[in-house]
């Protein structure tokens, strides 16, 4: 496997970093989970777009332009024989001295991975997912706020750890406030009498790609859509609860702290937008070429 290190393709066995790296030390740095579909990266511009912004409000410079991100990304995707798969685009500090300082870092670093995809088993897209709410509450916005996709993902960690010990693949997150936030990887929607509601970022929310793509999807195809904050309540009393993501990309959530969603079974219109997602998905994107 070739892997984008630095400023150039470089084997697996040669992409090392150095065990002073800030992004190892201390989880400095940024980075993008990228899908390719059919020969194309999906939502490329805007995966830049986010990890150039998470950077800038971590004061990280990236030593590369966004056109040149860009070109890295499908180079490596192109060197790997990937047409379909998920890139991993990591930008770390860099390399620096025992303490925190992140100014006597030299240079960030850059890596991109291009390997193939494994997804959740096929069964729990035909059933859907149980989740549970963890007590770990999603970061406070005057902590590393939940907007910026940061290398420090241990509250996630620990959440996703609380999932799992409860028997769940997954788990729902609440904010400082007891709102509704998302989930440990992924964004959240519930359906009501055909209104289709998720928390607004200032929830607690990373602002997803996938999550912003089915929110346009579904104004497109006349449903309405709205974002405002939710509680509980609002989940366990839906019609349907569904998860979206770039790697699990949209999963439909049949139980909810025990109480069952849509008598246990997958929605229509979840089934609807999994669908026109995956139209997108097959038929847009930057080439690799
Ligand atoms: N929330 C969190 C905490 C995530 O880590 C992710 C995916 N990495 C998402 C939401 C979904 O974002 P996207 O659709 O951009 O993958």
């Amino acid at each position: 496997m070739k892997i984008f290190l630095g400023d150039k393709l470089v084997d697996e066995k040669d992409a090392v970093v150095s065990v002073f790296d800030h992004g190892l030390l201390y989880g400095d740095g940024v980075f993008e989970g990228i899908r390719a579909y059919n020969g194309r990266v999906f939502l490329l511009d805007e995966h830049i777009e986010r990890l150039y912004d998470s950077a800038q409000a971590i004061a990280l410079k990236i030593p590369m332009t966004r056109k040149q991100m860009k070109q890295a990304v499908v180079d490596t995707c192109k060197a790997n024989e990937i047409s379909d798969g998920y890139i991993r685009l990591v930008v770390t500090r860099g390399k620096g001295t025992l303490g925190l300082n992140p100014y006597l870092c030299d240079k960030a670093e850059v890596i991109i991975i291009a390997a193939k995809i494994q997804l959740y088993p096929q069964e729990l897209y035909d059933n859907g997912l149980k989740i549970v709410t963890v007590g770990t509450i999603r970061n406070h916005p005057e902590a590393i706020n939940p907007r910026i996709k940061s290398l420090n993902y241990l509250n996630n960690v620990i959440a996703k750890i609380e999932a799992i010990n409860a028997g769940c693949m997954e788990c729902l997150m609440l904010n400082h406030k007891g709102e509704v936030a998302e989930a440990s990887g992924d964004n959240i929607f519930a359906v009501k009498n055909g209104v289709i509601t998720t928390p607004p970022s200032t929830c607690g929310a990373l602002e997803g790609l996938t999550r912003n793509k089915v929110m346009e999807l579904a104004r497109e195809a006349g449903y309405e859509m709205r974002e405002a904050p939710m509680a509980r309540y609002d989940l366990y009393v839906a019609d349907e609860v569904f998860l979206t993501g770039t790697a699990a990309e949209i999963i439909s959530v049949v139980d909810v702290d025990k109480r069952e969603i849509g008598g246990g079974k997958p929605g229509e219109i979840t089934r609807k937008l999994a669908e026109l997602y995956h139209q997108a998905a097959r038929s847009e994107g930057t080439p690799i070429e």
